[in-house]
């Protein structure tokens, strides 16, 4: 691996108009730097749908990974990433996965996919920034794959639709960096919409943006015990899934109601039966949601987020005990209007929907609580709903 980030020669100005402390390397020429930025995202209902072939609702936050760089004249990229106080190098034309800085991976892994598919790039250099939190289930892995996708796009004026944008990215992280990830995290930060919603039909693989309640901001919780969708539990539960769904005779759980699952009760095993309720609940709950949204309901659709959480905690058995903690001081506090864990489970975070007008108080009640309940310390992180990657 070669290490290039140096102090910037003295020849070459420091440009803060870019927002960089410091010039981490320079292009031989001068060409005009360019920058994208893509946002994190939180998933507000439908837990675990996707490889159930369902429907999710999720929105990205004014939180993201930008890149910001230009056109190289050899065939090199070049990144640093400020976040990861780490630079990493490639040829374009001989790509791997570096074993070394494996973070750069999403961004080779991008470019690599683009090659693949028959768009023509060239080298290039870019410093990465971002205020996203990495690994807290926010999907900074996605914002730095989008937003890669969207610097290259505008760099080399790649013509791409955004949901085949969104797909290469994720085909990047499936391929290049060996997550098996679902579509959510990149469609959201790709198609994120200020003061909306997105709706994604996993199966059917559209996207649409539902207008999102004004007056109301989005609390993120981390609760401090780091998510691990890589045990064992998660692969468990895709099983138990897939079979459901096989017991009912039924592709995915995306073709069961609550009505078709409770009749077939007696033939489940208690677990499975539980399992199969979370996930075809939460379907049911994405498609109430998106009516409540549509009425501008936002307390409705709070109570929605609420049994998403307890249907969690109870039949699909990912939430803990302090996700359960965050849960319960929302219950208690004035101005929330739903909260739920987000994500996979198993720990990480959780969202809430708080009225804008008590944000600040609601936010340092929490981590009061949550400090006195459980002895952790929980990092709040207060969002609105922002557009997706440009
Ligand atoms: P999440 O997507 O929930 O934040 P992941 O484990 O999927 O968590 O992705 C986090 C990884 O993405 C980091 O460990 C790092 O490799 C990479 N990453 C995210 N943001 C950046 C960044 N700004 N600079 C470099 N790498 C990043
Ligand atoms: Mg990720």
């Amino acid at each position: 691996m070669v290490r290039f980030v140096s102090a910037a020669p003295k020849h070459v100005k420091e440009d803060h108009s870019l927002g960089c402390a410091e010039v981490k390397f320079t292009l031989k020429t001068r060409v005009q730097k360019i920058s994208a930025h893509a946002p994190g995202r939180v998933e507000l209902l439908g837990n675990h749908t996707d490889y159930n072939e369902g429907f999710v609702l999720s929105a990205a936050i004014d939180r993201g990974v930008t890149l910001t760089g230009g056109r190289a004249e050899s065939n090199d990229i070049k990144l640093h990433s400020a976040t990861m106080d780490s630079s990493a190098q490639s040829e374009i034309n001989k790509l791997k996965p570096d074993k070394t800085d494996t973070w750069a991976n999403y961004v080779f892994g991008v470019v690599d996919c683009l090659q693949r598919d028959g768009y023509k790039l060239g080298g290039f250099e870019a410093d990465i920034e971002s205020d996203l939190p990495l690994g807290a289930g926010l999907s900074s892995s996605a914002a730095l794959e989008v937003a890669t996708a969207t610097f290259l796009k505008k760099l080399f004026g790649l013509k791409i639709e955004p949901l085949h944008l969104a797909k290469l990215c994720r085909k990047a992280e499936n391929e290049f960096v060996g997550v098996n990830c679902g579509l959510l995290d990149q469609v959201s930060s790709t198609f994120g919409k200020k003061n909306h919603a997105i709706f994604l039909d996993c199966r059917k693989e559209t996207v649409e943006n539902v207008p999102f309640p004004g007056n109301v901001e989005l609390l993120i919780t981390h609760s401090g015990v780091k998510h691990a969708l890589v045990g064992g539990e998660y692969n468990e539960r895709r099983e138990q899934c897939f079979e459901a769904a096989k017991r009912l005779g039924a592709v995915a759980l995306r073709d069961v109601t609550s009505k078709q699952l409770n009749a077939a009760r007696e033939t489940l095993p208690d677990l499975v039966y539980r399992r199969a309720m979370h996930v075809v609940g939460e379907n049911e709950r994405v498609q109430h949601g998106l009516e409540f949204l549509l009425r501008g309901d936002a307390k409705a659709f709070g109570d929605l987020m609420f049994e998403s959480h307890e249907s969690s905690r109870v039949n699909f058995e990912n939430s803990t005990p302090q996700l359960d903690a965050l849960v319960a001081i929302a219950r208690e506090e004035p101005g929330v209007l739903g909260s739920r864990l987000t994500g996979g489970g198993f720990g990480g975070a959780t969202v809430s929907l708080i009225e804008r007008d008590a944000a600040e108080r609601i936010s340092a009640n929490f981590a009061q609580k949550y400090r006195e309940r459980t002895k952790h310390e929980c990092q709040t992180y207060l969002c609105e709903i922002a557009d997706g990657a440009h």
